[in-house]
């Protein structure tokens, strides 16, 4: 196999859109996902800040004919069980942009990985990648275990590490960093036959903290009158007890919450529970010579707003045109790969801040918006996906009166 412009390692939605979107310009590329079926995987909720990286690669119109549930609004219930009043993401903007998808991700990521083929990728499924190759500092290409059982190398002028939590060049050069308050873990699985609101609000995303503010849940609507349901909470405390399954630690906490056991009291779980841990975390460099981390290969933040996704495809935007630009210029130099680094950092950083306050017992949407009404719109603007769109950052000084908040982790 010839020496390819752009190797992509992993077909999730930060893999294929930075492929995609390289592609269509005429260059060659290669991507190789290790699942040769649609899988299961979570990330099921997108935000409506997609839309723009959707419409840049002209998804829009699959997406619409597709049977996944409009997403119009998020909504929180306290530790008492009591509702706040949905974030509605179009209230004040009423353009299509503000309506997203609840994506079933088997069936999502494979419309994703074919359309990166209809745009010229060489999208190899089944193929895994066993390590990227170097020579000196500089990545060369990738040595891939192909569906045949062959062991290959293949060469790349540039190769983007998209492969999710696997990331396997940031823990290969061990670039990884946990981040240390947010050492969560989390059971879920699907349901059928929840309960849903009517009208508009039946995509809707909710957020259950349960009686103890040490767990929260989603409550996630899909196609076929599936539901996806998990529980987050600190690692220590969801697993703290060793001799309970997965099972028994999801029941133990859907007890301590009272709207959840009513939304889930006639539905019948689909699979046996899966679980994760530790998944906060972000490595120390985004790129170096010949190579650039995307999505979660680079990092994660946490679960509650539904921001990985969003992040995904946004860091594979952006990380697209770096390696354009690079490719062009004839540099494909870290700096030059890395360049996007700071504004995609900005952007995530915002999520962040407001991950801290969700997460902090000072905090809570209600009382906050009771004292600033005025800064309704700003939590909007992040849930929505808003943060590469306009200033959401006047928010947290207000913020940071009812609760701390964490300085920028990137300067
Ligand atoms: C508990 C929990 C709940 C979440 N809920 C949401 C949510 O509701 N909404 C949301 O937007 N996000 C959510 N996320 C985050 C979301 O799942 C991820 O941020 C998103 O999937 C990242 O996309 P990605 O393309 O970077 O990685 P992935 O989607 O993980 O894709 C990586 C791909 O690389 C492949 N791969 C890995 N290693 C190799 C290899 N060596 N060779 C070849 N292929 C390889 C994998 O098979 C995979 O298909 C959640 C995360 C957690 C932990």
């Amino acid at each position: 196999m010839g020496r390819r412009d752009v190797i992509v390692v992993g077909g999730g939605p930060a893999g294929t859109t930075t492929a995609a979107l390289v592609a269509e310009q005429g260059h060659d590329v290669m991507l190789f996902e290790r699942n040769a079926e649609p899988t299961f995987k979570i990330g099921e909720s997108l935000m409506p800040g997609t839309y723009w990286t959707f419409k840049r690669l002209g998804l829009l119109d699959k997406l619409a004919r597709t049977a996944y549930p409009r997403k119009y609004s998020v909504q929180f219930y306290g530790a008492s069980g009591k509702a706040s009043a949905p974030f509605y993401f179009n209230q004040s903007d009423p353009h299509e942009s503000s309506v997203t998808w609840q994506v079933l991700r088997s069936d999502f990521d494979h419309m994703m990985q074919g359309h990166a083929a209809e745009k010229g990728v060489d999208v190899v499924l089944g193929a895994s990648v066993l390590e990227v190759l170097f020579e000196g500092e500089r990545a060369t290409g990738v040595r891939v275990r192909m569906p045949n059982g062959t062991v290959e190398e293949v060469g790349a002028r540039v190769v983007v590490d998209a492969s999710g939590q696997s990331a396997l060049l940031s823990r290969k050069l061990k670039l990884s960093r946990a981040e240390p308050s947010l050492r969560k873990a989390s059971v879920f699985t699907h349901f059928e036959g929840g309960v849903r609101d009517e009208g508009i609000d039946e995509g809707a995303t909710l957020i259950l903290n349960t009686r103890n503010r040490e767990s929260w849940f989603w409550y996630i609507p899909l196609p076929n009158d599936w539901v996806s349901v998990g529980v987050v909470g600190d690692l220590d405390y969801l697993f703290a007890d060793r001799s309970l399954d997965a099972q028994e630690i999801f029941d133990r906490e859907l007890a301590l919450c009272d709207p959840m056991v009513e939304r889930l009291a006639s539905a019948t779980q689909v699979f046996p529970m899966k679980t994760t841990r530790d998944f906060s975390y972000r490595a120390d460099r985004i790129s170096g010579d010949g190579w650039v981390l995307v999505g979660d290969a680079y990092g994660f933040l946490d679960p509650v707003y539904s921001s990985g996704v969003f992040l995904a495809l946004k860091s594979g935007e952006m990380a697209a045109d770096a390696i354009l630009d690079g490719l062009s210029a004839g540099d494909l130099s870290g700096p030059r790969l890395g360049r996007f680094r700071d504004e995609y950092l900005k952007g995530m950083e915002s999520i962040r801040k407001l991950v801290y306050a969700f997460y902090s017992s000072d905090f809570n949407f209600g009382a906050f918006l009771k004292k600033y009404p005025e800064c309704q719109q700003q939590i909007v603007d992040i849930l929505s996906g808003k943060v590469y769109r306009v200033d959401v950052t006047p928010l947290f000084e207000p913020m940071s009166e009812m609760c701390a908040l964490p300085e920028a982790s990137w300067t």
